[in-house]
């Protein structure tokens, strides 16, 4: 192969462990939401809703689903899909537009505060800053953590949220926009990513080397596809497709 130009990330359970978080921010938002809307309505001398969280929370789901199913190409872009449940929920429990906007809004503020909060693994800082030397990088992700805020931003000057360009992986947009970015063309660039169908398979059928980050798979793999068990064993697959080329 021709070297390496540029490599692409995704971030979710490739550079960090998300499960944790992702359970911390989703409750805890909606917690958030339920206390200091509860405040207010007593300052203000309403009553309080009649929503808890055992219910708010399944109904939350459930209109998001229905915003995803009636505006099919926003189902990646998940803050979207959050905001519009639960203004709909809101609103439903009698707030006014102007309010459950507003509620809405804050909601989703502490979720990405949360949602930040993210523990990269010890050896990915190091890593990127070590690979920057060398090679273009860019962040492409499903998810709706804050790109500029997340803990690994600095080591990537291109950040992809795919779900916002209403094109969520395994669509090849994400990828092409990331390349085009770089000014690198698929083949001298390599994705690495935790996920088959959304990393894995679109970054090779464009051309693009693969990295599946996966403990265990006994799968054949396609060529230009490599399985490592954990990034910290990226730089001596990188070398050793170096001295392939
Ligand atoms: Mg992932």
């Amino acid at each position: 192969m021709s070297s390496l130009q540029a490599i692409t990330f995704d971030l979710d359970d490739t550079l960090w462990d998300n499960q944790g978080v992702m359970l911390k921010t989703e409750e805890g938002h909606y917690r958030w939401l339920l206390e200091a809307l509860a405040v207010w309505r007593e300052a203000r001398q309403e009553s309080p809703l009649t929503l808890n969280y055992e219910q708010g929370v399944t109904d939350y789901l459930h209109r998001r689903q229905q915003w995803a199913q009636r505006v099919p190409e926003r189902r990646g872009d998940f803050t979207w899909l959050r905001l519009r449940a639960l203004e709909a929920q809101l609103e439903s429990q009698g707030l006014a537009r102007s309010a459950a906007l507003l509620w809405a809004a804050g909601a989703m503020n502490e979720f990405h505060r949360l949602r930040v909060q993210v523990t990269p693994h010890p050896e990915a800082a190091g890593l990127l800053a070590t690979l920057a030397e060398r090679y273009h990088l860019a962040a492409i992700t499903n998810g709706n953590i804050h790109l500029k805020r997340q803990p690994l931003a600095s080591y990537f000057p291109v950040a992809i949220a795919a779900g916002e360009l209403l094109a969520p992986k395994p669509d090849p947009k994400p990828f092409l926009t990331a390349l085009e970015r770089l000014n690198v063309v698929p083949n001298r660039a390599m994705h690495v990513g935790d996920s088959w169908q959304e990393d894995v398979l679109p970054a090779q059928q464009l051309g693009m080397h693969a990295a599946w980050v996966a403990e265990r798979g006994d799968q054949a793999l396609p060529a230009r596809v490599h399985r490592i068990a954990h990034i910290k064993e990226l730089p001596s697959l990188i070398e050793w497709l170096e001295k392939r080329s």
